[in-house]
């Protein structure tokens, strides 16, 4: 084997060691140089391994030395897989060059993004050719960006520096599979995404994010070039994303799109593409088609009609469908609807087969796009109502908007098992790293949910656990309110907002609030929000105050706002130094059984005749609390507190399990008129 070891991936991260002479605010840390001869010592025996490593311990460089020492010298490509943009951003732009000059290597690196990021040659011509009208707003967007898409190589949105209000008309661009003519489209040669995908036969590393990783399983591997070896970096969220990208959905927007498309009705008068057809083809007998499309139009409208009637007005964003349900008769009733739908469904797509035989197929590769599409929507449906409902392995749920059905969809039970059989089963080394995987410091919880399972015990799989360097004892405490009201009960958002007007107050802003629930954001923002202007303090909520991006500018940009969000802000933010110094968790992350993928986590363990609250809920909402806490110390300078205001942390004996799986172990329980006192000196 080519010079490669441990050892010598050890010595590069050593004092005095190349990293030191040529990475800028390179410092040495013991924790490491471990992780990385680890992943190097998995790498060489084509073992898998689990690793968690805490903020602070510098993974991502632990990860890529190895994998480009092994990728060289060994001639094999290494896939490395994120979570988030920002880190893979991060890799491609500052991580890979830092290397380069280090290793003084070169290194073919290639990004592999979602097919949206590029330009379709396509879309483009036919809105130059004017066969797409366009409101003033997309006018301006299409100005301002025609000079980069007549000059750019790459295609690649990130190019385009434009203000977000106008970037957001950037779908009238963007390739989508589901117009995508592929091989039958005459740019084929010159396509942005197609050259983007032959580069990543050259690379050495190929950079890329969870949902890519995915949709290439999905499509079986015809996107990524052959590879065995993958580095899973923020892990924790691969399982999560692999039950939402590996499902299947029926989606009303999309069958009502398609076949607009062929036949609609625009003040009084007919047009579509059928009749454009027909204007081209005298003789083409467009006739049956017209009249199936419309039928199907029209049961499509009523099966999702009949399946909103089926929603209680609290019913949020979906409706997990169970055997009780699907028993009902609204349930029956939209089956049967289905049942027409898909019938007529074959009709119009072996219709539109015999149109595209009565012309020259290759003069419309739109009539074939329109025809695969129809196809897989079918497809998808089928699927859902006449192979998963009901079934076991299946979960089946319909999601909502307002009070309005707007898919159905299924997803897997046991989404470890579709990992396994279609991603490790080929790989010869795996690598999984987070700062977030271990719960109690035991990796059961992540290797079984992660379908990890069956190599446990066994030589394949490692685990690894490398704890922050950081002085947690020092730099961190954190307070549990005894006092509040259970935070199901109507006070509590008016107890949290009271006790946030005092935590503000003492602490200047420089905070972050994390909910778990829209409602509650909202009925303590508005409380808030007076107090917060009286006072001077810059107050930002998720969804009231604009994008994430332009909200981490603004608390940037101020030293005295207060961030307040969910769910991306428990893992997305790195805020270092003063600029957070308190961090409040307003409730402790369990997630709602009425969630489809919690519900399919219930079932998973319910199946097995074991207790899912215990296996799945509390260390799952203990993973996402561990992540939520990590937001607060993000280098060995800072300094902070968290402030934890549901009482069960403290009350119910599982709050050990969330206690023991966070790096800080100053933890104190106080009533809240005490608090403002208490941290007083922290402050
Ligand atoms: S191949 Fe697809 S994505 Fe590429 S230019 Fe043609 S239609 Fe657009």
């Amino acid at each position: 084997m080519a010079s490669f070891s441990p050892e010598k991936i050890a010595a590069y991260f050593a004092p005095q060691g190349l990293l030191q002479k040529f990475v800028t605010e390179y410092k040495y840390r013991s924790e490491q140089a471990e992780l990385a001869a680890a992943i190097a010592g998995a790498l060489m025996e084509d073992r898998f391994l689990v690793a968690e490593a805490g903020t602070g311990v510098g993974k991502t460089l632990a990860y890529l030395l190895p994998a480009i020492e092994w990728a060289k010298t060994q001639h094999e490509k290494v896939v490395i897989t994120t979570k988030t943009r920002a880190l893979q951003q991060q890799i491609i732009e500052k991580d890979i060059p830092d290397l380069k000059r280090a290793l003084q290597m070169d290194i073919a690196c290639v990004e592999a993004k979602g097919r949206d990021n590029y330009l379709c040659w396509n879309k483009y011509i036919e809105i130059l050719a004017g066969k797409r009208a366009l409101k003033p707003e997309e006018q301006e967007f299409m100005t301002a960006v025609l000079k980069w898409a007549e000059n750019t190589k790459t295609g690649d949105k990130k190019e385009i520096s434009l203000k977000s209000s106008l970037l957001r008309h950037w779908h009238l661009l963007a390739s989508d599979r589901r117009s995508c003519l592929r091989n039958k489209c005459q740019f084929h040669d010159k396509c942005f995404r197609l050259k983007m995908i032959k580069s990543l036969e050259k690379a050495d590393l190929i950079i890329t994010n969870h949902a890519m990783l995915l949709s290439d399983i999905l499509v079986d591997n015809s996107i990524l070039p052959e590879y065995k070896y993958l580095v899973v970096d923020e892990a924790h969220a691969l399982e999560r994303e692999s039950f939402d990208k590996l499902a299947l959905s029926f989606v009303r927007e999309e069958i009502t799109e398609v076949l607009k498309v062929l036949e609609f009705h625009d003040k009084g008068f007919k047009r579509g593409y059928l009749r454009q057809l027909r204007r081209k083809n005298q003789q083409l007998a467009i006739d049956e088609s017209l009249t199936l499309t419309a039928k199907t139009a029209d049961l499509a409208e009523q099966f999702f009609n009949q399946l909103s009637l089926g929603l209680r007005k609290n019913d949020s964003f979906s409706l997990v469908l169970t055997d009780e349900i699907t028993e009902k008769t609204w349930f029956k009733k939209a089956f049967e609807i289905y049942s027409d739908w898909q019938h007529l469904m074959r009709l119009l797509i072996n219709s539109l087969k015999q149109l595209s035989r009565d012309i020259e197929e290759e003069e419309e590769p739109e009539l074939f796009n329109i025809i695969a599409v129809l196809e897989e929507i079918s497809d998808n449906a089928f699927c859902i109502m006449d192979e998963d409902l009901g079934t076991e392995a299946k979960i089946v749920w319909i999601e909502t908007g307002g009070e309005q059905a707007i898919s159905i969809s299924s997803s897997h039970v046991r989404i470890g098992e579709i990992l396994d059989n279609k991603l490790y089963a080929k790989l010869s080394g795996l690598i999984m790293l987070s700062a977030t995987l271990a719960i109690e410091d035991k990796f059961d919880f992540f290797i079984e949910k992660v379908g990890l399972s069956q190599y446990t015990g066994t030589e394949r799989l490692d685990c690894l656990l490398e704890k922050s360097p950081f002085d947690y004892k020092n730099q961190a405490c954190l307070y549990i309110l005894s006092d509040m009201p259970d935070p199901k009960h109507q006070e509590f958002s008016q107890t949290v907002a009271r006790v946030m007007m005092k935590l503000l107050s003492a602490a200047k802003g420089r905070t972050m609030v994390l909910f778990t629930a829209k409602k509650s954001l909202s009925e303590v923002s508005q409380l808030l929000r007076p107090f917060c202007e009286q006072e001077g303090i810059p107050l930002l909520v998720q969804n009231e105050d604009g994008s994430f991006g332009a909200m981490m500018e603004e608390y940037a940009r101020n030293n005295n706002a207060v961030l307040m969000g969910l769910d991306t802000f428990w893992e997305g933010v790195d805020l270092k130094g003063d600029l957070l110094t308190l961090l409040v968790v307003v409730k402790l992350p369990f997630r709602s059984l009425s969630e489809p993928y919690s519900s399919a986590g219930d079932k998973y363990f319910r199946l097995q005749n074991r207790n899912s609250f215990s296996n799945f809920l509390l260390p799952d909402a203990a993973v996402r609390f561990k992540q939520g806490v990590g937001r607060l110390i993000r280098s060995e300078t800072d300094r902070g507190l968290v402030i934890v205001m549901d009482n069960r942390l403290a009350a119910k004996a599982y709050g050990k399990v969330f206690l023991d799986s966070i790096p800080i172990k100053n933890t104190i329980e106080t009533e809240k008129d005490k608090l403002t006192t208490l941290i007083g000196d922290w402050l």
